[in-house]
């Protein structure tokens, strides 16, 4: 047994704890959890506990479903909440699932992204991230179809005193930080109910296990204040959907690979040629970054999302802005992409945007000029004229260019590229034949 196991088994009896969770995450993004007792985690961590992974959204066929999760001992936190039962403690460990016959499964969504990391550090490269999460807290969840209704009135910034807003996001940063996520800004986000928090850096495999950890929580301590908090990219027509821009550098060593102080966007040959990556492979990277029928009602020009493929400095309209806040600053230097919306899989969404990036740097790119203009108010004419693409407008579009992608199998991995496939292709085609409330609204009384 190695030290962070010991560690972990030593804490768990100091602590006593009786309930050790083991996390994993589906090909859509759900988190999975199964829990055990104390005495079993010796062996869960030498063989793993087995589990049947057909039943698990993308993992197995039921003919070959055998499967064992094998707890990674870096990840033990204990959850800062009590149990109801006795006040004991629980405590969470993210797994790799591996198969049978101990190679790692190529659903899970952690070896997907552990696999892009691994080329990242095969060209000297490791991969630091941090997110900006956007979300919303509701009164409640509405029956069937009913729009919610938000859990305050406040808008951006705003301090919010008498409303749950900053109560919550108190408490959830607190848990946040017990569990070793830092937290570095929080505040209140432009429309009503919709919060925002930003999380300091870390690796990119860390900030996606945190980023899970982050929607559990956050829905956790909704439901201590008697709100309920949502990640869904577009809950309300008339509001910004909820984004979770995401801030990425690559470091040579100690070295930040994105910095160079001659360039007046301070940006790097290295880091110019990852942002053209980025944006050349755009279109085909979106049904991982935007993956619900929903996150393309968030894509659209107002509400500061992204619509058009393009980067600039302090452009929001841009798909790739290079935020300026601390000129000089080697380490800081980063490129913020903001097309990813909260209800993505962090793991699967970090990989091909690594991907995409680190092909443009091994195929030398070219970065287009800067869109330094304010996108959002050209024509579609003109937006053509200035040669810029759209991203795409809804999940099928977003399906059929992943299809043709073929950096995508590569990134993903044929297993997760077709259950991704076949799975979304069945949401696009259930959303498309069902008739809406829009449709009834509007139609019903004049046809
Ligand atoms: N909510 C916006 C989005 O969907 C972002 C708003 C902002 O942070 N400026 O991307
Ligand atoms: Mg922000
Ligand atoms: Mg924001
Ligand atoms: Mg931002």
């Amino acid at each position: 047994m190695d030290r962070q196991q010991e560690f972990v088994l030593r804490t768990l009896e100091e602590r006593d704890i009786r309930f050790v969770r083991l996390w994993f995450t589906d090909v859509l993004g759900f988190l999975k959890s199964v829990a055990i007792a104390p005495a079993e985690l010796e062996g869960a961590f030498s063989e793993g506990i087995g589990f049947d992974g057909s039943a698990i959204e993308g993992f197995a066929r039921v003919y070959e479903s055998d499967m064992i999760a094998k707890p990674d001992p870096s990840t033990f936190q204990v959850l800062p909440w009590e149990q109801a039962d006795g006040g004991h403690y629980s405590a969470r460990m993210f797994c790799d699932i591996a198969m049978p016959d101990a190679s790692p499964s190529w659903a899970d969504p952690r070896h997907v992204l552990r696999r892009q990391l691994s080329k990242a550090g095969e060209a000297g490269f490791t991969c630091y991230v941090h997110p900006e999460i956007e979300f919303y807290l509701l009164q409640d969840l509405p029956e069937d179809g009913k729009e919610p209704t938000p859990a305050d009135n406040g808008g951006y910034f705003d301090q919010a005193s008498h409303a749950t807003a900053t109560h919550f996001r108190r408490h959830a940063i607190e848990a946040l930080e017990a569990m070793g996520i830092s937290v570095e800004f929080s505040h209140h986000e432009g429309a009503p109910g919709q919060q925002e928090i930003d999380l300091r850096y870390a690796d990119a495999l860390t900030m996606a296990d945190n980023v899970m950890t982050f929607r559990y929580v956050v829905k956790e301590v909704a439901l201590t204040q008697g709100v309920r908090a949502t990640f869904m990219p577009k809950p309300f027509t008339d509001h910004p959907g909820s984004g979770m821009h995401t801030h990425v550098s690559l470091f040579e060593g100690d070295r930040n690979a994105f910095y160079d102080p001659e360039d007046p966007y301070e940006l790097s040959e290295t880091g110019k040629a990852f942002v053209a990556g980025l944006l050349h492979h755009a279109r085909e990277i979106s049904a991982v970054t935007n993956q619900w029928v929903n996150s393309y009602k968030r894509l659209i020009v107002g509400g500061e999302a992204p619509t058009a493929v393009s980067w600039g400095r302090a452009n929001r309209s841009a798909l790739v802005r290079v935020p300026m806040y601390s000129p000089g600053k080697a380490s800081s230097r980063r490129v913020e992409i903001r097309s990813l919306d909260s209800a993505c899989n962090p793991y699967l969404a970090y990989s091909v945007i690594l991907a995409a990036g680190l092909r443009g740097i091994e195929k030398g790119y070219e970065l287009p000029p800067a869109a330094e203009d304010d996108i959002w108010a050209l024509s579609e004419v003109e937006r053509k004229a200035a040669g810029y693409k759209q991203l795409p407008q809804n999940l099928g579009e977003a399906l059929t260019e992943m299809e043709n992608s073929e950096l995508l199998p590569e990134a993903l991995g044929e297993h997760v590229f077709d259950f991704f496939l076949r799975n979304k292709r069945t949401e696009w085609n259930n959303y498309r034949s069902s008739v809406t409330p829009y449709e009834l609204r509007t139609l019903l009384p004049v046809l």
